[in-house]
C-alpha cells in the first residue's frame, strides 16, 4: 500500500532504463520530434557499463586474424557517443582482445556524455524511479508503467512504452512472453573491480598487451589454487589498462552459488549473494595479483561497480529469435537494423569460452524487439529474444547503442503514424537508420 499522492505524467515514448540501449532510444525518438520519458532506477545511466563496471566498448570492430589496425564495422548512435566520449577525454584507444580490439571508458565521463546527450533533447529524466508496474490495456495493449519514487508514485502514459531494463522487466509485469536463459540457466555475473597502484609499464612488459590474459598467467592461477592459499574460480581472465594512470579494469571474478551454479540476479536471494560473494572474489585476486603479477606489488582495489555485473537474466520472447548459428555464420537478414562482429562470449562453467566470427558482421532482424504478443511494446538492449549462445555475443555495449538507435526510430516512426510498432516492416526501418548514418549496407 502507499497511500501518497500519485504523480501522472503523459508522454508519447516511455523508456524503462537508461542503459546503452534505453539512451540510445531516447535520444534518437526525441530527435525525431516526440515527447519522451526516460526513467532509471539508478541516479546517473550506463546500466551495466556504468554501473556493473563493465568498462569497455566491445562490439565496435572486426575480428581478423592479421596485425592490421582495427576495422570499425558498426556505426549509427554507437559511434556518435563513443565519439563524444572520445572528446572529453573518457575513452581509451583500441586494444587488443585475442582476435579483436575493444576500447575502456570512464566511467564517470559515461554518465557526463550521457548526461548532455540528454539534456540536449529536452527528454524528461526520471532518476531514482523504479518501474513497478505496467499498464496493460483490454487483453494486451501496454500503455505506460508506474514507477516508484522517493516523491511517491508516478504514473506514466505513453502511447510506446520501450522496456530498455535488460531484464525485461516491463514485459514480464504486463504477463508478456518472455524466457530465462537455457532452461533457466543463465551466464554467471561478474563483480568487476578496478585496482590501483599498478605500475602499467612494468605490467605490460611481462604480460603483454593482449587484454585477455595468456596461459602463463592462467596457470599462475590455477597452482595457485592448488597450493590451497587462495580461492580463484576463474583461470582465464581479462585485465584492461584505463584512461587513469596506474591502474587495471579487472574482469576476472566468477560468480556463481556454493553448488557450483551461475546465479541469477533476478532472484533476490542469488542477487544478494552474488554482491557479497562477488566481494569476497575481489578480495582474494587483488591478493594474488599483488602477490604474482609484475607490476601489481603495491596495487590496491579503488572500488568496484555499483553492483555486481549482470550478463544475462530475463529475455522477451519475439516474433523473431536470433539463433545461435546465425552469430556464428554470420547470417544477414533484410530486415535487420543492426549489425555486430563480436563473437560468443559464454560465461559458463570453468572456463569463458570465445567463438570467433572472423572478418565478418551477422545482423539483427528487427523482430528479435517486438514482443509475440503485445501491442505499443518494444524491447532494446541485451533483453532482446535470442538464443542463449547468441546473446552471449549480442548483449554487448556497441549492439545495445544500434538497438536503441533502431527501437527509438521505430517508436517515434508508429507515434508520428498512429500505428503499431509490430506493424512497422524491418526493411523500410533499416532505410531509416541507413539515412540517419547506422551504414547497414
Ligand atoms: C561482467 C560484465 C562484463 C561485461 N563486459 C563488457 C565489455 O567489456 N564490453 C561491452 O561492450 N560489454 C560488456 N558487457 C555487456 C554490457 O555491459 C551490457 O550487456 C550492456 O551494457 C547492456 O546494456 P542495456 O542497455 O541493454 O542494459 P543495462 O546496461 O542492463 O541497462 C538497463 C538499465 O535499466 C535500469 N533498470 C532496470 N530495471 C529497471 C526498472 N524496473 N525501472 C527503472 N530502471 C530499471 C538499470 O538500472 C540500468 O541502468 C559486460 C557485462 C557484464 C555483466
Amino acid at each position: 500500500m502507499d497511500l501518497r499522492p500519485v504523480s501522472r505524467i503523459e508522454t508519447d515514448v516511455l523508456i524503462v532504463g537508461g542503459g546503452a540501449a534505453g539512451v540510445a532510444a531516447a535520444v534518437t525518438a526525441a530527435r525525431q520530434g516526440v515527447r519522451v520519458v526516460l526513467a532509471e532506477r539508478y541516479g546517473f545511466c550506463g546500466g551495466g557499463a556504468v554501473a556493473g563496471l563493465s568498462g569497455t566498448v566491445c562490439g565496435l570492430y572486426e575480428a581478423s586474424d592479421t596485425a592490421n589496425a582495427p576495422r570499425q564495422v558498426v556505426f549509427g548512435f554507437a559511434d556518435e557517443f563513443v565519439r563524444a566520449l572520445d572528446a572529453r577525454g573518457g575513452l581509451a584507444p583500441p586494444v587488443r582482445y585475442g582476435k579483436t580490439h575493444t576500447r575502456v571508458h570512464d566511467p564517470v565521463m559515461w554518465r557526463e556524455t550521457a548526461d548532455a546527450f540528454l539534456r540536449d533533447q529536452s527528454i524528461t529524466v526520471v532518476f531514482h524511479a523504479v518501474a513497478v508496474g505496467a499498464h496493460v490495456e483490454g487483453r494486451d495493449a501496454v500503455g505506460g508503467a508506474i514507477l516508484w519514487s522517493k516523491q511517491g508514485p508516478i504514473d506514466v502514459r505513453a502511447r510506446v512504452t520501450i522496456d530498455a531494463s535488460g531484464d525485461a522487466d516491463v514485459v514480464a509485469m504486463a504477463g508478456l512472453p518472455n524466457f530465462i536463459g537455457d532452461n533457466g540457466r543463465v551466464q554467471n555475473p561478474t563483480m568487476i573491480f578496478r585496482l590501483m597502484g599498478v605500475d602499467v609499464d612494468r605490467f605490460l612488459a611481462a604480460h603483454g598487451d593482449d587484454t585477455i590474459m595468456g596461459p602463463a598467467v592462467s596457470e599462475m592461477i590455477r597452482a595457485a589454487n592448488e597450493s590451497g592459499k587462495y580461492r580463484l574460480p576463474r583461470a582465464k581472465i581479462w585485465l584492461f589498462t584505463t584512461t587513469r594512470p596506474g591502474e587495471l579494469l579487472c574482469n576476472c571474478t566468477r560468480v556463481v552459488g556454493p553448488d557450483g551454479r551461475e546465479l541469477n540476479p533476478l532472484f533476490h536471494a542469488d542477487f544478494t549473494d552474488a554482491e557479497i560473494e562477488g566481494r569476497r572474489q575481489m578480495r582474494e585476486y587483488e591478493r594474488f595479483f599483488r602477490d604474482h603479477l609484475a607490476g601489481c606489488e603495491k596495487a590496491f582495489v579503488n572500488d568496484t561497480g555499483v553492483q555486481v555485473g549482470v550478463r544475462q537474466t530475463r529475455q522477451i520472447e519475439g516474433v523473431k529469435k536470433l539463433a545461435n548459428t546465425d552469430v556464428v555464420k554470420g547470417t544477414k537478414f533484410p530486415d535487420g537494423i543492426a549489425r555486430s562482429p563480436w563473437p560468443i562470449e559464454l560465461h559458463s562453467g570453468e572456463k569463458p569460452r570465445v567463438e570467433w566470427l572472423m572478418n565478418d558482421v551477422y545482423e539483427i532482424p528487427y523482430q528479435c524487439f517486438v514482443p509475440a504478443r503485445g501491442q505499443n511494446l518494444l524491447a532494446a538492449g541485451r533483453c532482446l529474444s535470442a538464443e542463449h549462445e547468441a546473446v552471449a555475443s549480442a548483449r554487448v555495449t556497441a549492439q545495445c547503442f544500434s538497438y536503441g538507435h533502431a527501437i527509438g526510430h521505430a517508436a517515434s516512426i508508429a507515434v508520428k503514424e498512429r500505428i503499431s510498432p509490430r506493424a512497422i516492416r524491418g526493411e523500410d526501418l533499416r532505410a531509416v537508420l541507413n539515412r540517419d548514418g547506422a551504414r547497414l549496407d
